[in-house]
């Protein structure tokens, strides 16, 4: 198979990095990289006819969700099909290589001060390839929708080789179904995705995100207001996670080693300290402290004031500290628009404070799913997320983090979190949900009845019937 594939793409076409592309134990027996949408060809139809299974990849980020073949298999990456084929800014209409990098696009965009209003996990590594066939969505979908909202038009190759195109570079084109959005979100398995039209737009003249922490008991009410008040942000965010992990981000607004000096705590105890504000310093109203990590109700201190020569704390392996929700939002606009939404914040009593870009990076690459041995999303009304976000943190090293506005919570274990009491709880899940990794631990710990997908059995029909008439060899994995 290798010699054939190889015959095809020549050395430049050969990828060295299998381990990039480890799926589980899995590794594809090849890498092929093709450069062109001919060579995508007759690399289909030479599996086709040989019946080699394959995976399709931009650059391996987010393939855990996959079940690879149990037969050998190879990937093709399209890695270098990275090209900007076509851009007029003045019709707001990009189409590129299926290949090339988020932040590469952006990078073009900008010149023009346009955008896609996408924020994934790992920007410089996914490429719009990846983005399109996983259809996933960050927080700004409360306010800019999917991928596949801003699909016009793709070219693709089926898995026997043949090419084909949908849609067109219009805003507005009724022709024949919307095969292309059919592809948005099949996740690589119906057929091979080369190229992509996407409407993108104006880049915003001011963007800001702000946070606070609160407190598990305040959150749901916390959301529920947020979600009332005539602002229209571009996401709604909440991130619960343990202390280390907190420590981590570093910098989320005053997480620093303290010496407190107020009440019952004179004897020189060392805290950290999150949630500080700006007001001066005063006597704290409420300090909680969960496990070594402090919570403070504002106003507290200005600045804390930290150690003279901190030793540097050594970080458990496992942190068993309960972890804490921090709400943030994301505003984006014009320039005196946006500070009037933060305000609209600040009159509801919320301590809202900017997060710097770092910060931010910091927790929207939380979301790799290769970060965590098991990663969930579980698809829930807005209005539960509060609630349904406590009770999954209660379980030892479990975190999460949702993006509340659209009502999508992600759950994850560490090493210690991967225990029965988990298992139970998923069991009992009574919304949907989809495993983004960790989905062999999760089945073989129950018998294989906590399966993945979240379809019912009339979509299950449907998607097998136009998988087979798409892929009856079964070139490409099933979801
Ligand atoms: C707004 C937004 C927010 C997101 N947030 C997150 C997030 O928080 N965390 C996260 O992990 N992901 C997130 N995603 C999705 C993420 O960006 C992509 O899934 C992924 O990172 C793409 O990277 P990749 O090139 O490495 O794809 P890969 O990991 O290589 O592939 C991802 C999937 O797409 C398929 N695929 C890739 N290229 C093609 C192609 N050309 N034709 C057909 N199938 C293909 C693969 O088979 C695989 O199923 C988000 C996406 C958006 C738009």
């Amino acid at each position: 198979m290798r010699e054939g594939l190889y015959a095809i793409v020549g050395a430049a076409g050969i990828g060295e990095d299998t381990e990039s592309y480890r799926i589980g134990d899995a590794l594809p027996a090849a890498v092929v990289t093709p450069e062109s949408e001919a060579e995508v060809r007759a690399l289909m139809e030479y599996a086709h006819g040989g019946r080699f299974p394959c995976i399709v990849a931009g650059n391996g980020t987010h393939l855990t969700h996959l079940s690879p073949h149990e037969r050998p298999w190879w990937l093709l990456s399209t890695r270098r099909l990275n090209r900007v084929v076509d851009y007029s800014p003045q019709d707001l209409v990009l189409t590129v290589g299926a290949g090339i990098t988020l932040q590469e696009v952006q990078d073009v965009l900008r010149e023009y001060n346009q955008y896609l209003p996408w924020n994934p996990a790992l920007p410089t590594e996914a490429t719009i390839g990846g983005i399109v066939s996983s259809n996933r969505s960050g927080s700004w979908r409360y306010r800019y929708g999917t991928p596949r909202d801003r699909l016009l038009a793709l070219r693709a190759v089926l898995p026997d080789g043949v090419a084909f195109k949908s849609g067109a570079k219009v805003v507005k084109s009724v022709a024949g179904y919307d095969l292309h959005r059919l592809l948005c979100g099949a996740w690589g398995t119906l057929a091979v995705i080369t190229e992509i039209t996407l409407k993108v737009q104006p880049a915003p003249a001011q963007f800001e995100a702000v946070g606070w922490f609160t407190t598990w008991q305040d959150l749901p009410a916390t959301l529920a207001s947020l979600m009332r008040l005539p602002i229209q942000p571009d996401g709604i965010s909440v991130a619960a996670l343990r202390g280390g992990a907190f420590q981590g981000l570093s910098g989320l607004r005053a997480v620093s080693q303290v010496e407190w000096e107020w009440g019952e705590m004179t004897s020189r105890q060392t805290l950290t300290v999150v949630g500080a504000t700006s007001e001066p310093l005063s006597r704290p109203r409420t300090l909680t402290v969960y496990g070594g990590v402090g919570v403070m109700d504002a106003p507290t201190l200005a600045q804390p004031r930290t150690l003279a020569s901190p030793e540097p704390q050594p970080q458990p392996e496992t942190d068993t500290s309960p972890p804490l929700p921090y709400v943030w939002m994301e505003f984006s606009g014009r320039p005196e628009g946006v500070p009037w939404q933060v305000q609209q914040l600040h009159a509801q009593g919320y301590p809202a404070e900017p997060i710097d870009a770092t910060q931010l990076a910091h927790l929207r690459d939380w979301l790799a799913p290769r970060t965590h041995p098991l990663l969930m999303q579980i698809f829930l009304r807005p209005n539960e997320v509060g609630e349904a976000m406590a009770r999954w943190t209660e379980l030892q090293g479990v975190s999460a983090m949702a993006h509340a506005g659209s009502g999508v919570l992600y759950v994850a274990a560490d090493a210690s979190g991967l225990s029965e009491l988990l298992i139970q709880r998923v069991r009992t899940l009574k919304s949907k949900y989809r495993v983004l990794n960790g989905a062999d631990w999760l089945r073989a710990h129950s018998d294989g009845e906590l399966h993945r997908s979240p379809l019912n059995a009339g979509e299950l029909r449907l998607t097998h019937a136009l998988k087979n008439a798409l892929d009856e060899r079964g070139i490409l994995p099933l979801t």
